[in-house]
């Protein structure tokens, strides 16, 4: 009998469906509103958590999920419901893996639930790693931990940028490097706890899409951690510099690249939620709108461009899964399919959502309808989380076992 299934299970189609219902009731009716205010939408979160999908058990099961598609479905469900407010009401998840990627069994015991708070006490956590001198390159970071054996403290200064939740979180990760001469393997992520003195917000960002989502520069200024939040623990660190200082010298791989790898799909999914929210809307306004006495649909012409949108919305989604798939089962990644899929996605979530802005016409340039809302939002997705260049070359690496440049 063949094992071979692309059907989600029942327990991923009940997940789906309640997700669908609050991206439906809850998301939609306040999308436009919180993409106008440009501020963190307290209450939309806050009834997620009241519902248990803003809430670390209920993304520790999807993460947990052995055939790897809870995440993606669940992300696809709540971006479909708006991306700028999904991201508010998943952007915390990104810390939460970090220390779980990273952590200790402690650490994650300590971390985690603080990241999300409680129902009555919502707290959001922010992954700072990107500076204003370090995009793509990650590499290049200059934020400096030093340790301070006396104390077991650590000491922190940088700059960081484009975080998201960054200034209003609970907790923050901070990556850091603490030996500039090894490069992204010279580098740690630190737990800095609520209300540590030198952490602040820098500016926070007026954006093209996502606007829901608070994105905001952090400073670090002499700020002092205890030895314990250093992710890992310290003797970890030292066999990992240890051996990266060889394996510098061997010209060994970075060991962050699986990690990039596995979580790359779950952004691959959020796009695609954005896509085919998009799509849905171009569907039928193409089915009911008029000109020349028949649907515009009618025309081969607008008809095709829809059958190449959904070609493309499920060919992504196949990608996301796959590479989703991969990671839950410790497949790897020989040709970096999370990448792929990542990159697949982003691109189709922009090319659907400005086709759809096209098939509505004039309509399709106003905020009377959603999709120039969601044209807008479904950038960030070849920019965050890798450029869709930066996809391209950790592919091409991969598949060249060449060192392009
Ligand atoms: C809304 C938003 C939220 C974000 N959230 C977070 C967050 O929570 N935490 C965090 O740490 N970061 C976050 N980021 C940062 C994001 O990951 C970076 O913006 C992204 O990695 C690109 O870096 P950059 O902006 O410095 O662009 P650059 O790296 O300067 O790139 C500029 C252009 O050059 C191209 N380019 C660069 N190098 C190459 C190359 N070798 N080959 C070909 N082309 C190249 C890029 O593809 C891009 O088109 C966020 C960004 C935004 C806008």
């Amino acid at each position: 009998m063949s094992t071979f299934s692309l059907d989600p299970g029942p327990d991923q189609l009940a997940v789906r469906d309640w997700l669908h219902g609050f991206a439906a009731d809850v998301m939609r009716p306040a999308a436009a509103e919180w993409d106008e205010r440009e501020e963190t939408p307290w209450p939309v979160i806050q009834e997620a958590a009241k519902l248990g999908i803003y809430s670390l058990d209920f993304y520790a099961q999807q993460f947990f999920d052995p055939s790897g598609v809870g995440i993606p479905i669940a992300m696809e469900e709540l971006f479909w419901g708006d991306a700028g407010l999904g991201l508010a009401i998943t952007g915390t998840t990104l810390a939460a893996v970090a220390v779980l990627a990273n952590g200790t069994d402690e650490q994650i015991g300590t971390w985690a639930p603080q990241m999300f708070g409680t129902p009555e006490d919502v707290k959001l956590a922010a992954f700072c790693s990107s500076e204003p001198d370090a995009g793509s390159d990650v590499s290049a970071l200059r934020t400096r931990a030093v340790y301070d054996e006396a104390k077991d403290e650590w000491v922190i200064n940088g700059t960081k940028t484009w975080a998201t939740n960054g200034g209003i979180a609970h907790v923050h990760v901070v990556v850091a490097t603490v030996d500039p001469e090894l490069g992204a393997r010279g580098q740690a992520s630190f737990v800095v706890p609520p209300g540590t003195p030198g952490l602040s917000q820098g500016q926070k960002f007026k954006k093209h899409g996502i606007r829901a989502s608070h994105t905001a520069e952090v400073v670090l200024d002499g700020v002092r951690v205890p030895g314990s939040c250093l992710l890992g623990g310290k003797e970890k660190l030292d066999e990992r510099l240890a051996r990266a200082r060889e394996g510098a010298r061997k010209g060994g791989k970075n060991a962050a690249m699986a990690t990039f790898e596995a979580s790359r799909p779950a952004v691959g999914a959020q796009a695609i939620g954005i896509a085919r929210a998009a799509y849905e809307v171009a569907l039928d306004y193409a089915k009911t709108r008029v000109q020349f006495g028949r649907p515009i649909i009618d025309n081969q012409g607008v008809a095709f461009q829809l059958a190449d949108m959904k070609t493309r919305i499920d060919a992504a989604r196949l990608l996301v899964w796959r590479a989703s798939w991969m990671a839950a089962t410790n497949q790897p990644f020989t040709s970096a399919e999370g990448s792929m899929s990542k990159l697949y996605a982003g691109e189709t979530a922009k090319y659907v959502t400005s086709q759809a802005m096209q098939l509505l016409g004039g309509n399709g340039f106003t905020r009377e309808y959603p999709v120039e809302r969601m044209h807008r939002d479904s950038a960030i997705y070849t920019v965050f989380e890798g450029t869709s260049e930066i996809q391209r070359l950790v592919i091409a690496r991969a598949i060249s076992g060449m060192p392009i440049r």
